[in-house]
């Protein structure tokens, strides 16, 4: 279908994107790259008034190491989060989600920040970004605000960005020397994941240290798997190991049932994908 008429406008500054937010009314879109915007637009599910198109903002684009941490722009395509370099030595966990992002076309066009603030609890770079501590900094006519992940997803759809404010910028900090897996469990390829796990796992010796790990769809919004995290400290990196923390990986989630599965088959996979991400990511 062809999208309801609208205006469209093309800042190439944040603050320009802003002063176009705050004067074009309560029914205003941002678009990044479009690919889950546009296919809304399209159905006619959401039909604004006027679309402020980001993609002309390139201060928003690219990866740059400040210390502790790397400053991911919001425009960064799911293919840069792929084959960057910073992104790989530091955050690979991120590395590895993009690339199981849809296909390459979508991974050309969609962005890292675009997917962060639509929220889709099954969207696959939410928990990686969660599970490795990111914060995100929102624009707004007051200036710039930092918030931290646990205070970023708030429901379904549903972010702590507000209607006059734009996501800018991500910050990760640093996992330099940590392995790390997502592991997504689809039905064909190129699908959004039933569910999938994020795991990234420092590991001394054979055993393992510190593992943090983000679930995918396994709850209105991206979600960390806190016990199984805090039970994998001090335990061999092996299946028998690994196998009774990663049982509490579904622990208080809260899944959908739908046609490709129950909510109860759903917190199953969760305990057999964890056990698998947590065993790669540690290099068994
Ligand atoms: C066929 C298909 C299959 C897909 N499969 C998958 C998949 O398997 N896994 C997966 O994770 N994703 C999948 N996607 C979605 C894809 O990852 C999108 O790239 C992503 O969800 C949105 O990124 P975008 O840059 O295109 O954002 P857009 O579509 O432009 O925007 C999405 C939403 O975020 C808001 N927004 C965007 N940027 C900002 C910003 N900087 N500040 C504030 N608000 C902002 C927009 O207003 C809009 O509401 C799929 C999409 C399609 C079309």
């Amino acid at each position: 279908m062809i999208p309801a008429q609208f205006d469209y406008l093309a800042p190439t500054s944040v603050e320009e994107a802003l002063s176009a937010l705050a004067s074009a009314g309560d029914d205003v879109k941002i678009m990044a790259g479009g690919q889950s915007l546009l296919p809304v637009l399209r159905m006619r599910l959401n039909a604004p008034d006027v679309v402020i198109d980001l993609g002309r903002i390139d201060s928003l684009r690219g990866v740059r190491d400040d210390g502790d941490a790397l400053v991911i722009g919001a425009l960064t395509t799911h293919s840069e989060m792929v084959t960057n370099d910073l992104v790989k030595e530091h955050a690979s966990l991120l590395s590895k989600a993009a690339a199981e992002v849809a296909d390459n076309q979508i991974r050309h066009r969609g962005t890292f920040g675009g997917a962060l603030a639509h929220a889709d609890p099954a969207g696959d770079m939410g928990a990686a970004a969660l599970a490795l501590g990111s914060e995100f900094v929102i624009a707004g006519s007051g200036g710039t605000r930092t918030v931290a992940a646990d205070d970023f997803f708030v429901d379904l759809f549903e972010t702590a960005i507000g209607e006059d404010e734009i996501l800018t910028e991500i910050r990760v900090p640093k996992h330099t020397g940590w392995g790390a897996h997502y592991e997504k469990f689809v039905r064909v390829a190129h699908q959004w994941p039933i569910i999938a796990v994020a795991a990234a796992v420092r590991a001394d010796g054979g055993t393992i240290s510190e593992a943090k790990i983000g679930l995918t769809n396994m709850g209105s919004t991206a979600l960390r798997a806190r016990a199984t995290e805090a039970a994998l400290a001090g335990v061999p990196a092996t299946e028998d190991g690994v196998r009774a923390a990663a049982d509490q990986a579904a622990d208080g989630t809260n899944p959908p049932s739908d046609l490709n599965g129950d909510s109860g088959y759903r917190k199953h996979l969760a305990t057999v994908l964890t056990r698998r991400a947590v065993l790669t990511a540690a290099g068994a």
